[in-house]
C-alpha cells in the first residue's frame, strides 16, 4: 500500500475497525481500573472519523491524521479523546503537505504523536498509561528506518514494540488518570490506554503490509 492520502486513509479505517473488534475487552480493561467508558469512548470517536472520511477524504497524509485529530478531540470525551487527538494532531503537522510518506516521515510523525501525549498528559514511561506502549514504540520504530527498514517494518516494530510495552503496565502502579486513584491496588491490570495504543499501532502495521 503506498501511504498516500488514500492509503493513510484506509489504515485509519483499519484502526477503526479494530477499536470496534475490541470495544468490549477495552471497556473490561477499563471496568477493573477505571470507569468502563474507554472502549465504548475510542468506538464513538473512530466512527465519527469513519464517517468523515466517507464525506470527503483529504488530499494528503496530513490531513487525514488532522480530520482523525479534530474528530476525535470534538467526540470523544475523557482522558483519551484529547491525548489521541493530540497525538494525530501533531503528526498531522508534522507530515504538513507531503504527499507521501516514506519511513523517516512515518518515524517523525510516530515521534510527534509521542511528544503530544507526552505534553498533553504529563506522563513518564513507568507511570502505567498509553505512553508506556507508545514509548518503545517510537524508539523501535526509530532503530527499524535506521537500519534501512521501509514503512512496513518499521510500522511492524513499533507495533510489536508497543505490544510489549503495553503489557509491562500490568505490574507498574498508576500515576496518571482515573487508574492512579486505586494506587497499589491497580497493579496487576493491564492498562486500557496501552492496550488501545498497542491496538492501532498493529492496525497501522496491518494496513501498511
Ligand atoms: P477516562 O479515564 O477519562 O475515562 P479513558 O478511559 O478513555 O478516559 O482513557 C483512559 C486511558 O487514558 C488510560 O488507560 C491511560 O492510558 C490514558 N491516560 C489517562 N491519563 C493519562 C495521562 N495523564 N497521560 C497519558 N495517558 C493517560
Ligand atoms: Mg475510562
Ligand atoms: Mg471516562
Amino acid at each position: 500500500m503506498a501511504c498516500t492520502a488514500d492509503g493513510v486513509a484506509e489504515a485509519v479505517r483499519g484502526a477503526a475497525a479494530i477499536v470496534a473488534d475490541h470495544r468490549v475487552e477495552l471497556i473490561d480493561l477499563d471496568r477493573a481500573i477505571g470507569d468502563a467508558d474507554h472502549g465504548e469512548n475510542l468506538n464513538r470517536g473512530f466512527t465519527a472519523v469513519v464517517a468523515a472520511l466517507d464525506e470527503a477524504v483529504p488530499g494528503t497524509p496530513g490531513g487525514v491524521l488532522k480530520t482523525v485529530a479534530t474528530t476525535l478531540i470534538s467526540k470523544v470525551g475523557g482522558a483519551a479523546g484529547p491525548l489521541y487527538g493530540t497525538a494525530f494532531l501533531r503528526a498531522s503537522t508534522t507530515l504538513g503537505d507531503r504527499a507521501e510518506l516514506d519511513a523517516e516521515a512515518v518515524v517523525l510523525a510516530l515521534r510527534a504523536g509521542l511528544e503530544g501525549v507526552r505534553a498533553r498528559g504529563k506522563a513518564e514511561t513507568g507511570d502505567a498509561t498509553m505512553v508506556d506502549a507508545f514509548t518503545p514504540a517510537v524508539a523501535a520504530a526509530e532503530e527499524k528506518a535506521a537500519a534501512g527498514g521501509d514503512v512496513a517494518a518499521v510500522l511492524l516494530a513499533a507495533a510489536d514494540a508497543a505490544d510489549v510495552g503495553a503489557e509491562s503496565t500490568v505490574d507498574m502502579v498508576a500515576r496518571k488518570g482515573r487508574a492512579s486513584y486505586l494506587g497499589e491496588r491497580s497493579v496487576g491490570h493491564l492498562d486500557p490506554g496501552a492496550r488501545s495504543t498497542a491496538l492501532l499501532l498493529r492496525a497501522f502495521a496491518e494496513a501498511a503490509r
